[in-house]
């Protein structure tokens, strides 16, 4: 079973069909169709700050793929972020999928962003689905709750 806190579905599928794109440098892991150097990447080394909910949602998405946990603590209110996060209890994330987004953008101080990501757990495709609230503090977002 995957950890409580992402209470993913199981879907079903057909293993050969699943793009599986993580290894993949060349294009973002968050389906952005973008060269990873280009997207997420700066955020996770801290070049650049996310200028929008969405890009900060995607960078935590990418910070799941490669495993980044400090950047995943980082972007996480301090008001709702756990300790630590075990990298053993990250699934494999294999896909994303923003469904939509509500403010958020770089005038606002908060929004939500709705989405779709499926993962592997224990050779199972699993989909979680997402409403993702975000505020902006000292020109920073940061992922403050969620719900199913
Ligand atoms: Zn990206």
């Amino acid at each position: 079973m995957p950890p409580e806190y992402f209470s993913v579905k199981k879907v079903r599928y057909k293993k050969q069909s699943v793009p599986f794109t993580m290894t993949d440098t060349a294009t973002c892991p968050c389906n952005s169709d973008r060269p990873y150097a280009e997207c997420c990447e700066p955020l996770l080394c801290g070049d650049r700050m996310a200028s929008t909910a969405e890009a900060l949602m995607r960078s935590r998405y990418t910070a799941n793929v490669v495993r980044d946990v400090a950047y995943l603590l980082k972007s996480w209110h301090p008001s709702t972020r756990p300790d630590t996060i075990d990298p053993a209890t990250i699934p494999y994330w294999c896909s994303l999928h923003i469904v939509r987004t509500e403010k958020g953008m770089e005038s606002d101080s908060e929004g939500v962003v709705e989405f779709k990501a499926s993962s592997f757990i224990q050779e199972e495709l699993w989909q979680l689905h997402e409403v993702s609230r975000f505020m902006k503090e000292d020109g920073q977002w940061l992922s403050i709750s969620f719900e199913k």
